[in-house]
């Protein structure tokens, strides 16, 4: 990576370019060493400048919440890419229907969605990630996932080149998505369904009340560590682990959760290699015990 190229043409760019950045507050997890460039764009010109400029001599991880991701704890050899505030819009085209920037929060796009009576994404409000993460992950929760309400996703390529590609065309699996991994989500499409917002806002507290009562809130966390296994066993992941592993088995200051097993946390100052190895052991015990080859939800950067 020609670093000293990046750094001339810094000024030109519209964002803002920084060099061995720590990103361990940027993940939920509170883990990870620096990344060797960090590149938080202003506007979608600036991205596609430094995306022609960069893109062909080095990687690429494009971070949005960081509540699904676990870094290493040493330097990331490539950008970090951050969209700015201004990948963060939320409007509406229609009665029903929602444009966002895919730097919007998913809680703020329930609201949204709430306040212009357009039942549908009431589930987003319990996802603490961006839309971005959302559409990258199929995420969701009670029984409702990003694939029931994407009519359409807005993109640009490594290269720079900007697209749109409608969700009829996409494969949705659970919690991924079968695209490439060189694309930068820039905006989504929602569709919902007509509602009073009372209705809308019961039940989001509903879903809320139920969701704080079963996961555990204000910790460093990434949620569910591993997926739900749901070709293998009926059985949840939180069970498999729950039946093999002991629940106060850590790693440094890598723990599991006292309330969710699937959740693993970093109690104070882990290290990444702390949670590589709490997952490496749990991974390992729920074979051992039970025949379940787990896979992980959380995206491992480095
Ligand atoms: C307390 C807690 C509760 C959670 N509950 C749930 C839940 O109920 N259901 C659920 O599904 N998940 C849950 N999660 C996991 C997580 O919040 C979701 O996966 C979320 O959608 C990730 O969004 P993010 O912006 O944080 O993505 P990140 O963690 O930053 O990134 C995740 C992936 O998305 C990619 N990505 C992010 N933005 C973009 C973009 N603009 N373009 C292209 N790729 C992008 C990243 O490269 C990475 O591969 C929970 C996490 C926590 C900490």
């Amino acid at each position: 990576m020609e670093i000293e190229d990046i750094k001339k043409s810094k000024l030109l760019i519209d964002g803002d370019i920084f060099f061995d950045l720590s990103i361990k507050n940027l993940n939920w997890f509170n883990i990870g060493g620096k990344t060797k460039i960090f590149f938080k764009p202003n506007s979608l010109k600036g991205l596609r400048d430094y995306l022609k400029l960069y893109a062909s001599r080095g990687k690429i991880f494009v971070l949005g919440n960081g509540s699904n991701v676990l870094f290493d704890d040493n330097t990331y050899q490539g950008t970090v890419i951050k969209l700015g505030k201004s990948f963060s819009k939320i409007s509406l085209l229609d009665n029903e229907t929602i444009i966002a920037g895919t730097a919007a929060t998913q809680k703020k796009v329930s609201e949204f969605a709430k306040d212009s009576k357009i039942s549908g994404l009431e589930f987003m409000s319990c996802i603490p990630g961006s839309i971005g993460g959302g559409i990258r992950m199929n995420s969701g929760c009670f029984k409702k996932e990003f694939k029931d309400i994407l009519i359409s996703i807005q993109l640009v390529d490594f290269k720079g080149v900007v697209r749109s590609i409608p969700a009829n065309k996409i494969v949705f699996n659970y919690r991924s998505i079968e695209l490439p991994k060189d694309l930068i989500f820039l905006s989504a499409t929602f569709k919902g369904k007509e509602k009073n917002s009372e209705e809308i806002s019961n039940y989001m507290n509903e879903l809320n009340i139920i969701k704080n009562a079963a996961q555990p809130t204000k910790i460093k966390t990434s949620g569910s560590t591993f997926k739900n296994p749901i070709n293998q066993t009926d059985k949840k992941v939180w069970e498999l682990i729950r039946s093999s592993v002991l629940n106060e088995v850590s790693y440094g200051d890598a723990t599991i959760s006292e309330k969710h097993a699937n959740f693993f946390v970093n109690k104070k100052n882990a290290k990444s290699a702390d949670m590589k190895s709490l997952i490496s052991y749990v991974k390992k015990k729920v074979k051992d015990q039970t025949g379940v080859k787990l896979e992980l939800e959380i995206v491992v950067v480095e």
